[in-house]
């Protein structure tokens, strides 16, 4: 099992969609109570690469982002 760099949620930023708990259930889920999404694990196979990217593309509130080391 590898490790993707780092990302997150900007939960002002997040419209509450859900797609990235669809699209990556792996790495996303909601926030216990709310309906923003949170990042839970970034212990993914690198495989997972493609489709995080894909879903940072995709989020309407453009709220997964990078963390700057
Ligand atoms: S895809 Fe973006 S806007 Fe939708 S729940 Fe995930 S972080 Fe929030």
């Amino acid at each position: 099992m590898g490790k993707l760099p780092e990302f997150y949620v900007d939960q002002d930023l997040c419209t509450e969609c859900g797609d990235c708990i669809k699209a990556v259930p792996q790495a996303f889920r909601k926030v216990e109570d709310e309906e923003v999404a949170e990042v839970h694990t970034w212990e993914l196979d690198d495989t997972f690469m493609p489709r995080v990217q894909q879903i940072m593309t995709d989020c309407p509130g453009r709220a997964i982002l990078w963390r700057k080391k």
